[in-house]
C-alpha cells in the first residue's frame, strides 16, 4: 500500500490507537460538526435517552472512527464495532442487534457495503427498535418480531450518495466530513508529536501539515517516516527543509500528491488531453479500480482545484497542467 493512501494499513492501526483523541474536546478541527454534534450529545444526556441516529460521511482517514469512539466515551455507553463488508446476512446484523444493552453504541463502518437483507433488518431497527427474525422457507416462513434495547447507531461512508434514501432518511443526524485546513493539521502534528516524544518545531510541522492531503491519518503517517529520516540521516530535529527532503524521497509533493495522484492527473492530461473522460476509462489508465480513484484520489484532486467532475466526466484544470510542469491548452477550464 502507498505511504500516503489514507485507507489504514496494519502497521496504523496500534499506533492509530494511542493517537486517537478520546473526548470531543480533545478532537481537532472539523469545528462546526464537533458543535452540532456536542448538542445532540448533551440534549439526549438531559432527557436520558439514546440520541439519535449519526451519518458521518467523508474522505478516509478524517476521524470517523475517531468519532465514533468519542460519542461512546461522551455518552458513557459501551461501544460495538462492526462494517458493512462483515454484515453479508442478515443473521449477521440480528446476532449484533439482539445482543446490544440499553443505550450502546453500534458503529458500522463503510455502511453502504452492507448487503441488502442486512440493510433491510437495519431500517426496522433504527426505527422501532425491532428486528423481524424469519423462520422457516418459502410460504411456510413466518417473521418473529424480536424486540432490541434502545441504542445509537453511528454509521460511517466514505460515499454518502451510494447509500439508499430510506437508510439515509433514518439518522437523525448527518455530519460531513471535510478535509483539514492546514492549521488544523499542525495541530494534530503538534499534539501527536507530544504523545510519540519526537521534538516537532512549527516549521518542520507546517510543512509535513501541509503535504498531507488535509488528512489527520496521512499527517500522522508522514510524521513518523520523517522522524525516521530525521534520526536516520540527521540529528533527530525536523527542520523544514528535512521534512521537505524527506517527503520528496517518499514520493510526496509539495502540494501533497502523491504517486496515485500524480498517475491520475497524469493520464488525464497526456492520454485524454485534460478530459472530459469517464472515471471507468481513467481508472483503467492508471491500473486501478474506479472506487479507488473516486473515493482515495479524485476528492483531494478536486479540492485541490486540479481537477473538476462535469456531466461529460473529469476535467484537468489549468492549475492540474501547471502542477505537472506542462501547459495549459489555451481553452483550459479554470
Ligand atoms: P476514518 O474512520 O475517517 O478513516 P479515523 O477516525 O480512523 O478515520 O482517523 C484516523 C487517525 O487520524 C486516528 O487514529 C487519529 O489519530 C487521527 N485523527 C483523525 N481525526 C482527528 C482529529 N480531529 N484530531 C486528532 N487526530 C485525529
Amino acid at each position: 500500500r502507498d505511504l500516503i493512501s489514507a485507507q489504514a494499513d496494519d502497521n496504523d492501526l496500534q499506533i492509530e490507537a494511542a493517537l486517537r483523541p478520546k473526548s470531543l474536546g480533545e478532537f481537532i478541527g472539523q469545528s462546526r460538526v464537533r458543535e452540532q454534534l456536542s448538542l445532540v450529545l448533551q440534549g439526549a444526556l438531559k432527557r436520558g435517552k439514546a440520541p439519535d441516529h449519526v451519518l458521518m460521511s467523508g474522505s478516509p482517514g478524517l476521524g470517523k472512527t475517531t468519532l465514533a469512539m468519542i460519542i461512546a466515551y461522551e455518552l458513557g455507553a459501551p461501544l460495538r464495532i462492526t462494517s458493512g463488508p462483515a454484515l453479508e446476512r442478515a443473521g449477521d446484523l440480528a446476532a449484533i442487534l439482539s445482543t446490544l444493552a440499553e443505550g450502546e453504541v453500534l458503529f458500522i463502518d463503510e455502511i453502504h457495503r452492507m448487503a441488502r437483507p442486512a440493510e433491510e433488518m437495519l431500517y426496522l431497527a433504527m426505527e422501532d427498535f425491532r428486528v423481524d427474525i424469519v423462520v422457516g422457507k418459502g410460504p411456510g416462513a413466518t417473521a418473529i418480531p424480536l424486540e432490541i434495547a434502545p441504542f445509537t447507531l453511528v454509521g460511517a461512508t466514505t460515499r454518502a450518495g451510494l447509500l439508499p434514501a430510506p437508510l439515509r432518511d433514518r439518522f437523525g443526524f448527518t455530519a460531513h466530513m471535510d478535509f483539514y485546513e492546514v492549521d488544523e493539521l499542525e495541530r494534530v502534528l503538534a499534539r501527536s508529536s507530544r504523545l510519540l516524544g519526537v521534538d516537532l518545531p512549527a516549521d518542520g510541522a507546517h510543512e509535513i501539515a501541509r503535504r498531507s492531503r488535509g488528512t489527520p491519518r496521512i499527517a500522522n503517517r508522514l510524521l513518523r517516516r520523517v522522524r525516521d529520516f530525521a534520526e536516520v540521516r540527521a540529528d533527530g530535529l525536523i527542520t523544514r527543509d528535512l521534512a521537505a527532503a524527506a517527503l520528496n524521497l517518499y514520493e510526496v509533493d509539495a502540494e501533497g500528491l502523491d504517486r496515485l495522484d500524480r498517475a491520475v492527473l497524469g493520464a488525464l492530461l497526456r492520454k485524454f488531453g485534460g478530459g472530459p473522460v469517464g472515471l471507468s476509462t481513467l481508472a483503467v489508465a492508471v491500473g486501478e479500480e474506479p472506487e479507488t480513484v473516486e473515493v482515495v484520489a479524485e476528492p483531494f484532486l478536486v479540492r485541490q482545484g486540479l481537477v473538476a467532475r462535469t456531466p461529460r466526466g473529469r476535467v484537468a484544470t489549468a492549475g492540474a497542467w501547471l502542477h505537472l510542469g506542462m501547459t495549459p491548452p489555451p481553452d483550459v477550464f479554470g
